[in-house]
């Protein structure tokens, strides 16, 4: 699988909630390494970013699954960890804005409010449950590509704030977007 398999928007499909799994295939494991290589493939592509996570609606499966990079500052540590049926126990600290992009959004940065900590809970693949705790850039993560489980895009966060979207430029800086011109009316992200 490569990032051609990786769905953007305006795909319907990444405003649909995910099914939860109950059962661990040969399918499910497949669809797992896929969603790895088709984001280690993305990343190959792209001079400025790493590809952190993935959520399974985003190869265009609607399944309950997310892969995180076990160690994103390392671009050559390919490993990730899966998540099955993730799901946010808690949220804590305070509400941080960041810059957040996304392999199914084109071109568009935004600058997001999300939670300083998480709790999260999922499935390993095999079928054991296990909990995670996540602080900063990792929270951010989880809130990320949970809600990408539940039909959400960042930009969803960040409608109605003009100065909150951005463009990463040639040479790895953010440029901030005109809202009337590129945003408010974009037959893309909405
Ligand atoms: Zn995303």
């Amino acid at each position: 699988m490569t990032k051609d398999d990786i769905i953007t928007l305006p795909n319907e499909h990444l405003r649909e909630k995910s099914a939860r799994i109950g059962v661990i295939t040969d399918e499910i494991k497949k669809i797992v390494q896929d969603m790895q290589d088709a984001t280690m493939d993305w990343e190959a592509s792209r001079a400025h970013e790493v590809g952190v996570a993935l959520a399974a609606v985003q190869i265009d499966q609607l399944l309950k699954i997310v892969v995180v990079r076990n160690n994103y500052d390392n671009k050559d540590d390919r490993t990730f960890t899966v998540f099955i049926n993730p799901e946010i126990t808690k949220l804590d600290g305070e509400l941080v804005e960041d810059y957040e992009g996304c392999l199914s959004v084109k071109d568009v940065y935004g600058k997001v409010p999300r939670y300083s900590k998480v709790k999260v809970k999922a499935m390993d693949l095999d079928g054991r449950e296990f909990r995670v705790t996540a602080e900063g850039f990792l929270a951010r993560i989880f809130q990320h590509e949970i809600d990408h489980c539940n039909g959400i895009v960042f930009v969803d966060h960040i409608k109605d704030k003009p100065e909150a979207f951005f463009q990463l430029k040639e040479d790895g800086n953010l440029e901030q977007l005109d809202y009337d011109s590129d945003i408010k009316n974009s037959r893309i992200l909405w």
